[in-house]
């Protein structure tokens, strides 16, 4: 079981997401909508793991995982990404995201996705 911070532009995906990891027992610690509340929300809940959208307004999903990186080395964020972004999912990588689910996902992949992250 994993506290667990949610971060995406959308409501609705956020709601997958949580209704998703809920079930296996998972806690979700707080909800972001853009970039910066993501940040300031891992400093404050320092949740196990994150999910993290990439394209939001208000600071990308790539720039709020390399800012919470720099702060937390061994940060657990899990990209959630949208088919066709192989350019961001490499720069992802590089700095150190430990996995990704494209979206449309199912449950089983994000599960999946954090039962590893988790390992
Ligand atoms: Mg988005």
């Amino acid at each position: 079981m994993a506290r667990i911070l949610v971060v995406d532009d959308a409501n609705f995906m956020r709601r997958l997401v949580i209704t998703t990891l809920v079930p296996l027992g998972h806690e979700i610690v707080g909800e972001a909508e853009n970039g910066f509340k993501a940040v300031t929300m891992y400093r404050s809940q320092k949740p196990d793991i994150v999910t993290m959208d990439i394209t939001m307004k208000e600071k990308d999903g790539i720039s709020a995982a390399e800012e919470i990186l720099k702060m937390d080395p061994n940060a657990r964020i899990i990209m959630v990404t949208a088919m066709g972004q192989r350019d961001l999912l490499s720069r992802a990588i590089a700095i150190g995201v430990r996995d990704f689910v494209v979206k449309p996902f199912t449950p089983e992949r994000l599960r999946e996705a954090v039962t590893k992250a988790l390992s």
